[in-house]
């Protein structure tokens, strides 16, 4: 027997539909690339987003044609994601800290027919474009006015190209199963993997990531999203904001200390999502400015693990709580948030921190289970750590084309590729990259844990741990340390300080000092260059 309810295809122009119908005039307020900031409101990016849709189609785009963005975040790159999506097309961010190589590789596999560009990039896309045969236009998301020269074919300016178009469209129907967007993953091995989301699933995410356990955000909020569109997505927000009808602040290219300060300020910001160096940047800036934050009340915080000094700092000298959380470009991007379940709600001090520090737990729509190398279920008891898997509505079935079909498996599971426990009240932490943890006699050691605790230390700036081979013990940890300017810690004193603070059998075999640690363009530590570069040092032990 089926149920008499009515067909309503989980469709991404929907959100911005009612956006526009029941909050009209809530604003968007967006850090110009030509430099003011400039405000909109939901109901003008609805009409501006049809407008996009129809010029698109007169300029002879169709249905599944990849649309890609190399921009900030800014109402403008919403209304081209709208547009696009609107009429069957495929938004495609660019990720442009990438190489313009990288980025070059990745639109040729996506086959981009058009790209929106921001200003700040048209030197980029300048020796992008002419390796990339499938382009065949570039829309400058500026007006008239501010249009750099340029030697490339078929560059127009987004103003004076949508206002041609009179915005009176109806979106197209299709399936919620259509593609929507696609992003691809800055793997740190192997050539990136295309992610490519439906309809549908950038819908069940966005409601899952406004629920009040996840993001919790509401018309009465003001977000601003840091963590860029063309990083996962920003994290959903550029649809649960306005599927709640929340008020949004773009910081378009300046997310320095005192430009995010700006806009937390003036517009009233009660809701903030980006990465850890994103808030050491302001948290700094406020302690050499004695500044307050009296509208914020949370932020979400992720990519990489969120460092505990953080967490206490905002809570404990600004009132502002954090939400630690963990995701994947895979995952829409959200996977997990630490908020507080009852069960931990009245712990206090470093108990809370303890709790804080995890990655959090998933929501609905989220299945989660950490197992060991053979598939076989680990207990969810807050130590004994695993691959991570996952599956869900808003996580990929397979990578564009194909590629890395081996991280998917028959029941539907998606390994993750990072290493975890999950404790009794559901609550997860990552505890490794699956490639990057070091086996020692059999068993696992965790190489964030032991990074945490080397970055403990006073006169260490930046720790990085890897496994070298080991003729007894199979592998066993290398520490890499950077020291803060003028500190000369050595290695006794750094081992003696991680005594007690890891199990025995854990303390690094030997600890060299380095000037700078490699990093992706993501951001985080380069392991496989680190292993590379150590791969003929001797551990004394061996
Ligand atoms: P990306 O797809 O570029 O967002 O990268 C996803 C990866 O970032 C995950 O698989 C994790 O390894 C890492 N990551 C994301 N959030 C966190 C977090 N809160 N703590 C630790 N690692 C994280």
């Amino acid at each position: 027997m089926l149920g008499l309810m009515q067909q309503w295809p989980l469709l991404c122009h929907k959100i911005i539909d009612f956006a526009a119908r029941q909050h009209g005039h809530r604003e968007i307020v967006s850090r110009s690339v030509e430099g003011p900031v400039v405000r909109t409101t939901y109901a003008a990016l609805h009409k501006r987003a049809r407008q996009v849709a129809q010029r698109l189609e007169r300029d002879g785009f169709v249905a599944g044609d990849r649309i890609a963005t190399l921009a900030w975040n800014s109402a403008r790159h919403m209304e081209c994601w709208y547009g696009a999506m609107g009429m069957g097309g495929v938004y495609h961010t660019l990720n442009p800290r990438l190489f313009p190589h990288q980025i070059a590789w990745i639109m040729n596999d996506a086959e981009d027919k058009l790209i929106f560009v921001d200003l700040t990039f048209m030197p980029l896309i300048e020796k992008i474009a002419p390796g990339v045969p499938s382009l065949k236009k570039i829309v400058v998301l500026t007006d008239a006015a501010h249009m750099p020269e340029t030697a490339l074919p078929n560059v127009v300016p987004y103003e004076e190209w949508i206002a041609e178009a009179d915005g009176d469209f109806v979106w197209r129907e299709f399936e919620e199963n259509t593609a929507a967007g696609m992003c691809y993953t800055s793997g740190t091995t192997g050539e990136p993997k295309g992610v490519v989301y439906s309809h549908r699933s950038n819908v069940l995410h966005a409601m899952m990531a406004a629920m009040p356990d996840a993001m919790g955000i509401s018309s009465r909020d003001v977000v601003l999203p840091v963590v860029p569109m063309f990083h996962a997505n920003a994290w959903g927000l550029a649809q649960s904001a306005p599927m709640v009808g929340a008020k949004m602040v773009m910081p378009g290219g300046k997310m320095d200390g005192a430009s995010i300060y700006e806009l937390l300020e003036t517009e009233k910001v009660t809701f903030s999502a980006a990465v850890p160096t994103i808030w050491l940047m302001l948290l700094q800036y406020l302690e050499e400015t004695g500044k307050e934050l009296p509208h914020l009340t949370r932020v979400v915080i992720g990519g990489s693990a969120c460092p505990r000094v953080i967490t206490q700092k905002f809570r404990e000298n600004y009132g502002v709580e954090v939400i630690h959380a963990w995701g994947m470009t895979e995952m829409s991007p959200l996977g997990s948030l630490c908020s507080l379940k009852p069960e931990v709600q009245d712990l206090s001090g470093d108990a809370l921190f303890d709790i804080k520090q995890k990655q959090g737990f998933a929501p609905f729509g989220v299945e989660m289970k950490v197992t060991d190398d053979e598939n076989g279920e680990r207990p969810w008891d807050g130590k004994t750590f695993g691959r991570l898997k996952v599956r869900g509505p808003a996580v990929a079935r397979s990578y564009y084309r194909g590629a890395g079909a081996e991280q998917f498996d028959e029941d539907g599971w998606f390994d993750t590729g990072d290493v975890a426990h999950i404790d009794a009240n559901g609550y997860m932490q990552i505890t490794d990259r699956a490639k990057d943890v070091i086996k020692s006699g059999g068993e696992w050691i965790s190489t964030i844990e032991l990074e945490n605790v080397a970055v403990g230390h006073p006169e260490v700036a930046e720790a990085a741990a890897i496994g070298l081979p080991h003729p007894k013990w199979d592998e066993r940890p290398l520490l890499v340390v950077v020291r803060k300017p003028d500190k000369t810690v050595g290695k006794e004193e750094i081992l003696s300080y991680m005594e007690g603070k890891v199990a025995k059998w854990w303390l690094p075999d030997d600890v060299v000092f380095v000037d700078e640690i490699p990093h992706t363009a993501a951001g985080k530590i380069l392991k496989t260059k680190l292993r590379e570069q150590f791969k003929d040092h001797h551990l004394p032990t061996a």
